[in-house]
């Protein structure tokens, strides 16, 4: 056997002080980022530790630990999840819906143990999914979903992807219980919820119901890779199982010690002694729940003290020490006229439900989407049911199910979706395995009127004046028989002007924004056109890759997939879309009439966005001038002097000073090639 020679040794010791170093630092700062949601750094220089960090550890894969920031999103899709015994079993809690009921519980806990002053913690409840965490040595081991309360489904994988829960506790594991349990509930922010969908209706694809199905279905993913792209958060609000002592004595005082762990709880928590001013509290947070960047359905109360808990112990499946506030859904019952379809513009047939108008969560409900024909058969409502429907907060409506001692003795129709299109008439094709119904006619009216509002929109080449009803009639009257014929609409301004409604202002109105939204850049374009799968980041990242609609068509499907953040359906759907001998046509038919099919530089919206560089030495490419033009042109910050908030500093010959001075404050040297490659990397092109 050959011993390792000491320079061996001594490049892996320092490769693996370096490892350590850079973990402590990116845990520490995905915790400011994360938790405290106060970062010290900029993306930038998060993201060149992530790099050396990765550099490293591929160079000596054995350094590679489960825990590494860098293994959050890891493994392979599951087949299906692995069963979970919780330990201790989680509890349900108990509902009150007001202020007597509130007053009944506190006496119903006064009766049993002879005592009327308890401390309670109260804390808003959200509405997303209770999760289990399991800490051992002061890493994370493994998580679970609440599933019947005795086992839930293994999501490990799922749940390191989600960036506020610690892989590493912020503490001496020795100082740590050897193994505890925390348990908390995953949600996905409002703001998420709108991101998320804004992306699929971009993408032609259906919405998702509310942030917590969308978050459900998140975490239930086989596949870590989804689950992280969903972005969800958590809020720790217990803690469980304690192997060995237990270091609390209260439940604020086990939050406050989860807080110092690292773990995010809420911070709206609050303590009373007095039962009437927690109900006030709870009151009150009906009213403002909306202001929330979360939904919550309820108020959690708990008595703080850990060994009353005990001594009122459970009841049931239920703790008589807790109970939820819960606030009062936004519900109504109304009968179900019919069921309708609609057809949107790649032809998905969408069910909805035509509804007596009903008043609920503050507005009129007269329709509300069914999404697909298994989701109808799952909720099993009928035409002539009753059903209830439901609002919260800006959520859109949906119906929730029927009142089925309301149908009793009524032969209602089950839902079947229709044969053919119910606008064309052409037979419904149907995918196995898929949940959707389409109808394949490209010439499908109200597809091509659907498909004019989705290019007009303001996602896509934002032109205004086509809204539903004008795309409608623009189809109908035969005005338009493709997109292209947009564009030669000031050719029949007679003609249009014959249509009730439409004056000289609005046509030249409508002509104006026409015309003008021939230069917007590709990547709207490639919006517009309504390619499967392609929304905005996709459409922003192929127009950024490639930089003209030519060379977009000449690549190969391979060379599609080779772009950043494309995967292989997305890259196979745009391929196929640019070779198929219509859309073709339309997109020659598009640059015929002058539409613009390329990015620029300005449009492709800063690649240097955020940054702040500074510029030392002699380059070859570019003088001193040049270069900081150019980098201010691609959106960046020129600055003189190196600081911590420099993002890297270019550095050519000579430049000593600001060099050494980068080197001392950590700041990330990059040579000429460097930058350049960096550039590249972004979407920037050598002849530009
Ligand atoms: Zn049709």
């Amino acid at each position: 056997m050959t011993q390792p020679s000491t320079s061996d040794t001594r490049e892996y010791e320092s490769a693996r002080e370096r490892v350590e170093e850079l973990r402590t630092q990116i845990r520490y700062h995905d915790y400011r980022y994360y938790t405290l949601a106060e970062p010290e750094i900029g993306d930038s220089q998060y993201d060149a530790m992530m790099r050396e960090l990765r550099a490293v550890e591929e160079q000596h894969p054995e350094l590679i630990t489960p825990d590494s920031p860098t293994q959050r999103v890891s493994g392979e899709p599951a087949e299906g999840f692995a069963v979970v015994e919780h330990r201790e079993p989680m509890l349900s809690l108990s509902n009150v819906f007001d202020r007597e009921e509130l007053l009944a519980w506190q006496r119903r806990m006064t009766r049993l143990i002879e005592r009327e002053d308890f401390t309670y913690v109260c804390e808003p409840k959200i509405d997303g999914l209770a999760i289990s965490l399991v800490y051992r040595g002061g890493h994370f081991e493994y998580g679970a979903t609440r599933g019947d309360g005795l086992r839930g489904e293994d999501i490990t994988s799922n749940l390191r992807t989600i960036r506020s829960i610690p892989l590493v506790l912020q503490a001496d594991p020795d100082s740590l219980p050897p193994a505890f349990e925390v348990r908390g509930e995953v949600y996905l922010s409002k703001e998420e919820f709108r991101r998320l969908n804004e992306q699929r209706a971009e993408a032609g694809e259906q919405l998702y119901m509310n942030p917590r199905n969308t978050a459900a279905g998140s975490l239930r993913q086989l596949d870590p890779r989804v689950t992280a792209s969903r972005r969800l958060d958590v809020f720790i609000y217990q803690l469980g199982w304690v192997e060995g002592e237990r270091p609390v004595a209260s439940h604020s005082e086990a939050i406050a010690w989860l807080r110092s762990l690292g773990f995010t709880t809420n911070p709206l928590t609050e303590t009373f002694n007095d039962v009437d001013r927690v109900a006030t509290f709870c009151e009150n947070w009906v009213e403002r729940r909306d202001g929330l960047e979360y939904e919550i359905d309820g108020v959690v109360i708990k008595v703080d003290d850990l060994a009353t808990q005990r001594a009122l112990g459970v009841v049931g499946r239920e703790p008589r020490w807790a109970t939820a506030w819960k606030f009062p859904a936004e519900q109504a019952v109304t009968r179900l006229n019919a069921i309708q379809v609609s057809v949107g513009r790649t032809g998905v047939l969408t069910p909805f439900a035509v509804l007596e108008p009903v008043f609920v969560g503050g507005v009129t409900v007269s329709m509300a989407t069914l999404h697909n024909l298994d989701h109808v058969r799952e909720l099993d409502i009928r035409a002539g049911d009753d059903v209830i429907v439901q609002r919260a907060g800006d959520v859109i409506p949906q119906v929730v199910g029927p009142v089925l001692s309301r149908r009793e003795g009524r032969d209602l129709p089950i839902f079947e979706m229709p044969e053919t299109c119910p606008v064309c008439g052409t037979p419904v094709a149907h995918d196995e395995g898929e949940a959707a119904y389409y109808c394949p006619n490209r010439q499908c009216p109200t597809k091509l009127a659907r498909l004019i509002e989705h290019f007009t929109s303001r996602y896509a080449l934002d032109i205004e004046g086509f809204g539903e009803e004008r795309s409608a009639m623009l189809v109908d009257r035969g005005f338009v028989t493709s997109l292209a014929d947009l564009y030669d609409l000031p050719g029949k301004r007679e003609q249009l002007l014959e249509v009730e409604g439409i004056g000289p202002k609005t046509v030249d109105a409508m002509f104006a924004e026409l015309e003008k939204s021939k230069t917007q850049p590709l990547h709207r374009l490639l919006i517009a056109l309504g390619i499967r799968h392609v929304g905005g980041e996709t459409a922003r990242a192929l127009a950024r890759h490639f930089g003209s609609m030519q060379a977009l068509r000449d690549a190969a499907v391979e060379e599609i997939e080779a772009v950043d953040g494309i995967g292989p359906i997305v890259a196979e759907a745009v391929h196929d879309y640019l070779h198929d001998d219509e859309y073709a046509a339309l997109i020659d038919a598009l640059a015929e009439r002058g539409l613009r099919m390329d990015e620029d530089i300005a449009a492709r919206g800063g690649i240097l966005e955020g940054e702040t560089i500074v510029v030392t030495g002699s380059l070859d490419r570019w003088s001193r001038n040049e270069v900081e033009e150019l980098i201010k042109s691609l959106g960046g910050k020129v600055t003189g002097s190196v600081s911590k908030k420099t993002s890297f500093v270019v550095a050519g010959e000579g430049g000593g000073s600001k060099r050494d001075k980068a080197e001392t404050l950590g700041v990330e040297l990059k040579d000429e090639a460097e930058f350049i490659a960096l550039l590249e990397e972004r979407g920037w092109s050598t002849d530009e």
